[in-house]
């Protein structure tokens, strides 16, 4: 591996310091239950259950196994009455058999009736602008008029009114969640099929929010092309910062798939954002068991020093120069150390470029000579010892510095 100057060497002293932490956009804290979504608070990860919510036991269930790994919001789908009214049970089930577990439940087709009921139960609910009030398309349609145009932004005030009064006298939210798949017709005459036609979707959403002094908003503008999601978050941020607002923002890339490919479309998409300060909460949406999302959005937060959930390993490709297999020792070193969390561990192939690559690492294990490794402290060599006992060498470091925790 090749060694790179480092910037800060060859800074001169009259040239700005650069910023190698994210500065995130300011915005305004939004209450979920017991979390916060935006106001400085650290990037929320949320996830949605796959059960019916008539099924009870099987929701909770699913809603614990998803909230026991780190997931600190659950979404629910609420397609009936009858599920909405279920959710009154399982809230209160979560509480009384294990805690009050901060639940967001989604409203799609005409959904009034079933906002006002699952309002009283939930912390948070997601609304799609595009579908809330439908409009049937009209296939021979050439114009929207004024009046047409005036008539459903009514409809839609009519119809939103009595949720947004429900949820801003409990002091609960909700989040406008456009997503390019279903924006409305109307939405699609006037800006096609296009970020502009996102953003004005949820502005306009957010605007009757605000006639009626609501703001607990919280906004996702999701696509499933990974540009699209891009450009519509990045516009939605330059809007709101003409007209003064500063709701938090839910990223996604929706149907982003399974896999390593779904992964990496997804960490694409969130990760790009978040890396330039935009962001406040996150959904990974795989098309596998919703636990499987949990570790990607901790990764991604983690890879953005957002959120320090895990030992970030430092660890080099190897190369000709490599004292010692280095796979099987990151794997042991893993193994001993991945409850550590906090911090940061270097596992290097030579002595040559390992120390000076191994960042700032608090600890570093790297190839001496053929049969030794060194354990380093920071950026100083504290010991020589032989390989075979370089992990039992670098515990008793670690031990010796305090900063041990037995499993
Ligand atoms: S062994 Fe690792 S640290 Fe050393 S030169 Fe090769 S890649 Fe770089």
């Amino acid at each position: 591996m090749q060694t790179l100057p480092n910037p800060t060497q060859t800074q001169s002293p009259s040239s700005p310091a650069v910023s190698t932490t994210i500065e995130r956009r300011k915005t305004r804290p939004v209450p979920v239950g017991n979390i916060t979504i935006g106001g400085g608070h650290p990037v929320v990860v949320q996830s949605m259950i796959n059960e019916d919510t008539l099924d009870i036991e099987g929701s909770i269930a699913a809603i614990r196994r998803l909230h026991e790994i780190g997931c600190e919001i659950v979404r629910v789908t609420v397609p009936s009455l009858a599920h909405a009214k279920a959710l009154a049970e399982i809230k209160q089930k979560l509480k009384d058999t294990y805690q009050p577990v901060p639940l967001v439940a989604d409203v799609h087709h005409n959904g009034m009736k079933i906002a006002l009921e699952v309002a009283q139960h939930v912390d948070k609910v997601r609304i799609n602008p595009g579908l809330y009030v439908f409009e049937k398309p009209k296939t021979d349609r050439t114009e929207y008029t004024e009046a047409e145009f005036a008539e459903i932004g009514e409809k839609i005030r009519e119809t939103l009114e009595p949720l947004v009064i429900s949820l801003r006298d409990q002091g609960k939210s909700m989040r406008i969640g456009v997503n390019h798949g279903s924006l409305a017709e109307r939405m699609l005459f006037t800006y096609g099929d296009t970020p502009e036609g996102m953003v004005e979707s949820a502005l306009e959403f957010i605007r009757i929010c605000e006639s009626l002094d609501f703001y607990n908003l919280v906004i996702s503008l999701k696509a499933s092309r990974v540009p699209v999601m891009l450009a519509a978050y990045r516009l939605m941020v330059k809007r709101m910062d003409e007209l003064g607002m500063s709701y938090p923002l839910h990223l996604g890339v929706t149907e982003a798939g399974d896999g390593e490919y779904g992964r990496i479309k997804s960490t694409a998409g969130i990760g790009t954002l978040l890396a330039d300060g935009i962001g406040d909460t996150i959904r990974v949406s795989l098309t596998e068991a919703p636990e499987k999302e949990i570790p990607v959005c901790y990764s991604i937060l983690q890879a953005l020093g957002l959120r320090k959930t895990m030992v970030e390993y430092v660890a080099c490709p190897s190369c000709g120069r490599t004292l010692f297999n280095l796979e099987e020792v990151l794997h042991k070193v893993r193994e001993a150390t991945n409850h550590l969390t906090g911090l940061d561990i270097a596992v290097m192939g030579c002595i040559v470029n390992g120390p000076g690559e191994m960042a700032d690492a608090d600890y570093g294990y790297v190839g001496r000579q053929p049969g030794y490794i060194s354990l380093y402290r920071g950026k100083e060599e504290i010991k020589k010892v032989p390989e075979d006992q370089g992990v039992e060498e670098l515990i008793n470091l670690i031990k010796a510095d305090g900063r041990w925790v037995d499993p």
